[in-house]
């Protein structure tokens, strides 16, 4: 805010809620002397162009990437290796890659064999996210005590390294670093599963008989309502986290069928202390997450401008 950008020239590639939102924060704190940004579809751009939040709005992912020395993909994971390879010809020698996919180990995969040498890829995930999505959906305090992990491959540039973590910083993030493998196993978990039980619910309760759509809308509040908001997620986001994290979703859906398969046989056979030993762990976990500020009344969705550069921790 004070002293010289942290990068001079940052490219942000795809402009819906995750690169709005570090356009956003990346302008209000100055921590790039300029924000050039493209999108895929004419109507994308010239929204851009209205919003008026970057410096430039470019056609192509080409000129985007043009002397930049920060490059950041904000599109669905399945698009980052076509991407990729379309902007390697065009990329300044010493820029740091990288993109804020939800799955890491694929576009490690995808992205890496097209970069060339000099430069410095490091993917992310920033995990901070709303049900929205779109040019108008991005809002600057939406990484505020949010994690962003980033996940080098090895023999990844330590400065490199280091730059993109002072830029989530900036943006009022929280850091780690772990490798993709891992990344992709812990999500699997805390954000993968959790929006396949969502939309399972929600596809359940549309297709109940003797229960009636409207009795499902008018008394949501019991639960229902929470998984509505989930399962409201961009489709095409959600699909690419499927398909490229297949293998640790699998391995989380196996966990969740037995521990289900046990609750389910504790209902059936009315064991209340079962039950009450379950819920009892589950709530001392929900807990924990308040208590490291990971959660207010209405958790990420809906989390609106607050303190922007008031992080905390
Ligand atoms: P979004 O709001 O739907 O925006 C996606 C952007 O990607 C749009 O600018 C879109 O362009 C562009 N795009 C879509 N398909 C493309 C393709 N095939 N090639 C090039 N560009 C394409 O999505 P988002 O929520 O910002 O998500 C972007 C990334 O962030 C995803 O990888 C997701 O996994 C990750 N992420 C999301 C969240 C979340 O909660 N949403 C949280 C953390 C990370 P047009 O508008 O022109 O179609």
């Amino acid at each position: 805010m004070n002293s010289a950008p942290l990068f001079r020239k940052l490219a942000l590639i795809g402009f819906g809620l995750i690169g709005g939102s570090i356009a956003r924060g990346a302008k209000a704190l100055g921590l790039a002397g300029e924000i050039v940004a493209t999108a895929r579809s004419p109507q994308t751009r010239a929204r851009v162009q209205e919003l008026g939040i970057v410096d430039r709005v470019v056609e192509t992912n080409a000129e985007a990437v043009e002397g930049a020395d920060l490059v950041i993909l904000c599109i669905p994971v399945g698009a980052c290796g076509p991407v990729a390879q379309e902007i390697a010809p065009h990329l300044a020698p010493g820029a740091i890659v990288s993109d804020v996919g939800s799955v890491k180990g694929a576009v490690l995969k995808a992205m890496a064999p097209y970069l060339p040498e000099g430069v410095h890829f490091v993917p992310a995930h920033p995990v901070a996210g709303t049900e929205n999505s779109g040019p108008d959906s991005g809002f600057a305090e939406l990484f505020v005590n949010r994690w962003c992990i980033l996940t080098p491959p090895e023999g990844a540039n330590a400065d490199a390294v280091d730059k993109l973590g002072a830029f989530w910083r900036g943006l009022g993030a929280n850091v780690e670093v772990m490798t993709a493998d891992h990344h992709d196993l812990v999500l699997a978990v805390t954000s993968h599963l959790p929006h396949l039980i969502a939309y399972t619910i929600v596809s359940t309760a549309e297709e109940l008989e003797g229960v009636t759509q409207s009795e499902v809308l008018k008394f949501s509040a019991g639960g229902f309502r929470d998984f509505t908001r989930i399962a409201a997620s961009d489709p095409t986001m959600w699909r690419d986290v499927f398909l490229t994290n297949k293998d640790a979703v699998l391995e989380m859906l196996g966990e969740f069928q037995e521990d289900l398969s046990k609750l389910t046989r504790a209902i059936r056979r009315g064991d209340g202390d079962a039950l009450f030993e379950h819920f009892t762990r589950t709530r001392a976990i929900r807990r924990g997450v308040v208590q490291i500020g990971q959660d207010e009344a209405a958790a990420d969705f809906g989390r609106r401008p607050k303190q922007l550069g008031a992080k905390a921790e």
